[in-house]
């Protein structure tokens, strides 16, 4: 197992801090800690969790500036992206405290006058999470408040490269007392930390967000403890920009759905598959404001776009822009680098690609990078073909003030999240999740704290 932890900042490459690894008999006893507590945390009343969570939240909006700060630090993306994730993060947990109170059971009529049947809703137990860096704090804080609002115990496993939002995060909830048996954070490699969890019969919960093979071996490893699930899992977001479609809401929403983090969002539009009789009008306006976008170090308060985060994301994304290239896609702007492997910095300059054909590997692979490339159809169920020929089915947006075509993409695409007219669908309240291989349940809403309750029933015999 790895000892500890090497945080750098994507933006230099400059090493921010260096943080221990937790042993395995530390993660041991984290979650046996965490389990042994979920007997007094679910004995909690629910508007007192409802309160605790509240404070949580304020704390962290009292904090908001320094989190951002420590963000932007280690993930790279611009600070007014941080500063919204803080809030976003936030959101969650408001949310998640009205809901502590509305966890409602029911009653059954019985078939028989000497019964009566009641139903309700118990929290899992201990909850295990795994989360990645693009989204350091809002990826915790989905899963966590919705936890502890329930009644579970808590603990995360942070991405590497970002642990110390969540570990600042997590600090600010002892401070305003939430115990620290009921939240918990544990610190190490995915590939060491997750078997632990899987393996733990103290864990009745493995919730993760990150990439789909991930994602396939933790829900593998947590069949033989028969524990719950839930996963979000990695995307391709198709973009369709029909023939009606106001042409300048369709830019600028494409560029706020693309270029957010660096292009490092699950739910980024991935494909953009335009109406070949508005295509030209369509690239031209793109390409000029594509290129006005301001790259830089995140700490920078123009910087609109950052640093991808590590040098594998940054080949990922330059084989996917030359494989397009060597097969015949135009570069109308971009394909531009500011990178060093040895100081460990990579920035890709924001591309657009025309003439992208459905063999392209960009059309397939998730590209976690700052690249449009646009592809075109005649029929409206081509491009609802085009958009469905993938594995995952996480986010999709489409553009049009037409409501029958409206009607029909929504009808026919096969995503969990879909943006019409709508380039960030994103709120707490909300069911976000995707379909196919993009995952299991929904984060958000009403429907975000099910997967943290168990069904029980119970029939009374007068
Ligand atoms: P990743 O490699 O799957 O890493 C995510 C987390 O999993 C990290 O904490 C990582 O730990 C851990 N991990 C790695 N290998 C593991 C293993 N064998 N067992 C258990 N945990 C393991 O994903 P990423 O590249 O960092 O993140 C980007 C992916 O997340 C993309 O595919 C994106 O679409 C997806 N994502 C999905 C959503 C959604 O809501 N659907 C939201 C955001 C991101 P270490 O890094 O510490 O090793």
């Amino acid at each position: 197992m790895t000892k500890s932890i090497q945080v750098t900042n994507p933006a230099t490459g400059e090493l921010i801090r260096e943080i221990p690894a937790d042993t395995e008999e530390e993660i041991h006893q984290a979650l046996k800690r965490g389990h042994e507590y979920f007997q007094e945390w679910r004995k909690v009343n629910a508007h007192e969790r409802s309160r605790l969570l509240k404070a949580w939240s304020e704390k962290i909006q009292n904090n908001k500036e320094t989190i951002a700060e420590v963000m932007t630090l280690e993930s790279g993306k611009p600070i007014q992206e941080s500063l919204g994730e803080v809030n976003y993060a936030t959101s969650y947990i408001d949310w998640y405290a009205e809901e502590a109170k509305r966890l409602y059971g029911r009653t059954i009529p019985a078939a028989s006058e000497t019964k009566r049947i009641i139903v309700s809703k118990q929290p899992v137990g201990l909850v295990a999470a795994i989360t990645p860096w693009n989204f350091p704090a809002a990826m915790m804080t989905r899963k966590a408040a919705p936890a502890l609002a329930a009644g579970c115990t808590f603990i995360v496993k942070p991405a590497e490269e970002t642990p110390l939002t969540t570990m600042k995060f997590i600090e600010l909830a002892y401070e305003v007392g939430i115990p620290e048996s009921a939240v918990q954070v544990v610190n190490g490699r995915g590939s060491d930390v997750g078997p632990l969890f899987t393996a733990s019969d103290f864990v009745r919960k493995i919730t993760f967000t990150g990439s789909t093979p991930v994602g396939k071996s933790l829900i593998k490893n947590s069949a033989d403890t028969v524990k719950h699930v839930s996963m979000e899992l990695g995307g391709h977001a198709p973009l369709i920009v029909a023939a009606d479609a106001d042409i300048d809401v369709a830019v600028d929403q494409t560029i706020a759905s693309k270029f957010r983090n660096a292009g490092q969002t699950c739910i980024c539009a991935n494909r953009v598959i335009v109406h070949d009789s508005i295509a030209e009008e369509f690239a031209k306006k793109l390409t000029e404001k594509v290129k006005r976008l301001k790259v830089g170090n995140g700490l920078e308060k123009d910087t609109q776009v950052g640093p991808v985060i590590n040098e594998k994301g940054y080949d990922k994304i330059v084989s996917q822009i030359n494989d397009a290239i060597d097969q015949g896609a135009e570069v109308l702007c971009g394909n531009q680098y500011h990178a060093d492997k040895e100081q460990g910095y990579f920035f890709v300059y924001p591309t657009v690609l025309q003439n992208v054909d459905v063999g392209m590997k960009i059309m397939h692979e998730e590209t976690f990078g700052p690249v449009i490339p646009i592809t075109l159809f005649k029929e409206i169920d081509k491009a609802v073909e085009i958009a469905n020929s993938t594995p995952f089915g996480l986010a999709a947006y489409f553009f049009t003030n037409n409501y029958k075509v409206g009607a029909y993409l929504h009808d026919y695409l096969d995503f969990g999240v879909i943006g019409w007219n709508d380039g960030a669908p994103s709120a707490a309240h909300a069911p976000f999740g995707g379909m196919k291989e993009s995952g299991l349940g929904r984060e958000g809403g009403v429907e975000g704290i099910e997967p943290y309750l168990e069904t029980k029933y119970l029939s009374v015999g007068l």
